[in-house]
């Protein structure tokens, strides 16, 4: 039965995010030690503040075109074309990454279209593939979170329409190998479906430059955005680039939805060129080591994360469920890893904390570390 009769059976099979239900939690604990979050615990950079509040005084406070505002639709598409230099490949500023993947879905998936993922996936994945009457194929990539070429291959039907990759992930924090990205491309090219890859967390690559499939099929759509490399999560700045053809249905549809992507903050994105944040990356390097490293001794079983900043860690005991209620008798907030995947056998935790917090957190894992 439908909450309300008004509401569309569309929506039914969805419930708000369990991540969402982990932050009501965490908003009644009077100094919970938070590991539960998916931004970057550093401010946005002084200079891109400023801009922003020039931009407003500015009066760039009208709707830009849908595209983006020209000045930050140059400057990225000129990135682009360096990097990549193929010859369709056009882009589009969206409203956030999540703006991107949603006129990626509407775009391209028909009712029935199956799309392939990775388990553990990002949450809004399975959700939107319903959204728009998609099937979502999930592929299961437990214990090491490496995607199996082969098993890619076999999934693939005449229903097949898209693949969506992430890389380096949420929650796993798993970085492709050049060989799997490779073999995606490929294999998404061999046999005309289209390729997403999520490179949302591309600027948070530890330990070595980042695997990218648009290198091996110049189809790719590849979607990114400012929230994370800058820590402008509220600012709801994306883009995507990939085929022309693609790329023009996505601004259309861009005109019905979203209208464009915050006009001032836009501009105000320009600063981020005049912004060195390898030093945070450097930083956050260090946290994965010191959590890792902290786990380990304390005796779970984490897959090193090869970037992002999460870990996702095996539950003592089994349930992932089980620990985080467990967790949260001692004021550690982390994620049941259930929210993520058809299994619930995990938690994920962010990093993206000080170091105080990550060392209160490490001392109850270590006490939690026994069932
Ligand atoms: N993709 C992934 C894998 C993410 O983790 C997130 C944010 N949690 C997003 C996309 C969306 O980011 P935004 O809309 O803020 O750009």
């Amino acid at each position: 039965m439908p909450s309300h009769p008004w509401l569309a059976d569309r929506t039914d099979r969805f419930d708000s995010s369990g991540i969402r239900k982990v932050f009501d939690l965490a908003a009644k604990l009077e100094n919970p030690i938070n590991l539960s979050i998916g931004q970057p615990d550093f401010p946005a950079p002084d200079a891109m503040k400023q801009a922003a509040a020039d931009a407003i005084h500015a009066d760039a406070n009208g709707y830009s075109l849908t595209q983006g505002a020209p000045a930050l639709r140059e400057r990225l598409q000129a990135e682009v074309d360096k990097q990549w230099g193929h010859a369709d490949r056009k882009l589009l500023i969206t409203s956030g990454t999540s703006g991107a993947l949603n006129l990626a879905m509407w775009s391209l998936v028909d009712p029935g279209d199956e799309v392939i993922c990775f388990d553990p996936y990002f949450v809004m994945y399975p959700t939107l593939t319903e959204m728009v009457g998609g099937v979502p194929v999930v592929i299961d990539t437990y214990p090491d979170f490496q995607i199996d070429p082969e098993r890619v291959e076999a999934a693939i039907t005449p229903r097949t329409k898209l693949i969506l990759l992430n890389s380096p992930a949420n929650p796993t924090g798993v970085v492709a190998s050049e060989g799997v990205a490779r073999a995606v491309a490929q294999i998404a090219q061999r046999h005309g479906v289209a390729l997403l890859s999520d490179e949302i967390y591309r600027r948070f690559s530890y330990d070595a430059p980042l695997p990218c499939p648009a290198r091996h099929n110049d189809q790719t759509i590849v979607v990114d955005g400012f929230s994370k490399s800058h820590g402008v999560t509220g600012w709801r700045l994306g883009w995507v680039h990939g085929p022309s053809a693609v790329i023009d249905k996505m601004a259309a549809l861009q005109q019905y939805t979203f209208v464009c992507a915050p006009h001032p903050l836009q501009i105000a994105a320009l600063a981020a060129w005049d912004v060195d944040i390898a030093p945070l990356v450097d930083g956050y390097r260090e946290r994965r080591d010191l959590v890792v490293g902290g786990l380990r001794e304390a005796g779970y079983t984490v897959t090193t994360p090869g970037g992002a900043f999460y870990a996702f860690v095996e539950a003592p005991g089994g349930s992932g469920a089980e620990f985080v209620k467990r967790a949260i008798e001692h004021e550690l907030l982390v994620i049941p890893g259930g929210v993520f995947s058809r299994r619930d056998t995990h938690f994920r935790l962010s990093f993206a904390a000080s170091e105080a917090t990550l060392r209160r957190g490490l001392e109850v894992f270590a006490k939690l570390a026994s069932p």
